[in-house]
């Protein structure tokens, strides 16, 4: 069914000109497997070239290659072998399906299809045999070649790095977070300018609960085609703060088995994974950075750890009410988004899905 005249898959970006979308063009833009061939965005936008459609907001240069790609509608036929998706969660059901109906593999960022029983939501350092879920999907849904495969929410997927390794050691009973998120999670242009300085919003819409949600099927078991939850009382607090990038949770668990600030920290600072033995392009060499100074992470120092693909946890100490509490750091449109695609991707070609 791949088409590509070349060694690279041809990729299509819907959403291509937001915050996200403007990440995956970054990232992809010397990626060894993948290569942008089709753009597409809303009725603003298409028509144009990318160059007229699209104000660069990234360091750096707006990459050469894709300045002449004329943006499109989201909708198939798209030049390309498969599409990530950064439209927002409304617009994203539709469109997604019908890119999957009509062939394509989705690899999506929105919400619009993360909780759907036959829909793998992926870490692929957590849980990528939930890859299995894809079969029982095109069977279901009598999709052909195409498939829809989602990332967690920005936070969950923080929140979840972290839990990971102490669950499958120690298992999580209770985990009580509470987020500190960056205006880059809000998309553009987000927050308004006089919401945000000299302020902390204690508000982000359907955030705490994707988070509660998330976590537990991101930690359950695959039995047979399904996903059984993990068991795990989550209780989620989000705040937007006047951060430009990257997402702070403080984190506090209640184990099942016993442990000590060492073991916790060992269990993080040691967890490697699927995509670390595939060698996988965008895996990050150490998944969980702990750093041990009392005032670290913090997101301008610590969001790019690892290529902005690592998460930073610090401050790991006993809990007076629970039993650990600790602070975890990621980069929300990065490990948050356009590079936990990407490193979906990449999953799913090693394991021969793509
Ligand atoms: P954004 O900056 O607002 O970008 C939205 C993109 O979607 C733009 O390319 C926009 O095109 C396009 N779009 C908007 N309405 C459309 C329509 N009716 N038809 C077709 N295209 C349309 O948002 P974002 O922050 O990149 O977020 C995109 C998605 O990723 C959302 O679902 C969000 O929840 C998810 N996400 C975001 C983050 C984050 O940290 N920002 C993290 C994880 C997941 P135009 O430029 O032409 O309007």
């Amino acid at each position: 069914m791949i088409e590509s005249v070349n060694a690279k898959l041809r990729v299509g970006i819907l959403g291509a000109t937001g915050v996200v979308g403007q990440r995956f063009i970054q990232l992809l833009e010397d990626h060894p497997q993948f290569e942008v061939t089709a753009l597409a965005a809303s009725d603003r936008s298409q028509g144009k070239t990318y160059a007229e459609a699209c104000v660069w907001r990234l360091a750096g240069e707006m990459p050469r290659r894709v300045k002449q790609i004329v943006v499109q509608s989201p909708e198939p036929p798209l030049k390309c072998d498969f599409v990530f998706s950064s439209l927002p969660g409304d617009v994203a059901k539709g469109a997604e399906e019908n890119f999957a109906r009509a062939g394509y593999p989705v690899i999506s960022n929105s919400s619009s299809h993360r909780m759907a029983a036959d829909v793998p939501l992926l870490i692929p350092e957590v849980n990528h045999e939930h890859v299995a879920l894809i079969d029982a999907q095109r069977t279901r849904r009598g999709y052909d070649h195409g498939f829809i495969v989602t990332n967690p929410n920005c936070s969950a997927i923080v929140i979840v790095m972290a839990l990971a390794p102490l669950h499958a050691r120690f298992g999580v009973t209770t985990c009580v977070v509470t987020t500190m998120q960056a205006l880059s999670g809000a998309g553009y242009p987000g927050v308004a300018s006089l919401d945000a300085t000299d302020n902390v919003i204690p508000f982000i819409g359907g955030e705490e609960e994707k988070i509660e949600a998330e976590t537990l099927k991101l930690l359950g078991r695959i039995d047979g085609d399904a996903i059984q939850s993990a068991r795990i009382e989550v209780s989620a607090q989000c705040n937007r703060v006047n951060v430009s990038d990257g997402h702070l949770a403080s984190i506090r668990v209640k184990l099942e088995r016993a442990a000590s600030i060492d073991d916790i920290r060992k269990a993080l600072a040691s967890f490697t994974s699927a995509p670390q033995q595939l060698k996988l392009h965008s895996a990050p060499e150490r998944p969980i950075i702990v750093r041990s100074e009392n005032d670290r992470p913090q997101p301008r120092l610590d969001r790019d750890a690892g290529n902005g693909m690592s998460v930073t946890v610090g401050r790991i100490t006993s809990d007076n009410v629970l039993d650990f509490r600790f602070v975890a750091l990621g980069h929300n449109t990065i490990r948050g988004a356009a590079g936990a695609a990407i490193l979906n991707a990449e999953l799913l070609v090693a394991m021969e899905k793509l």
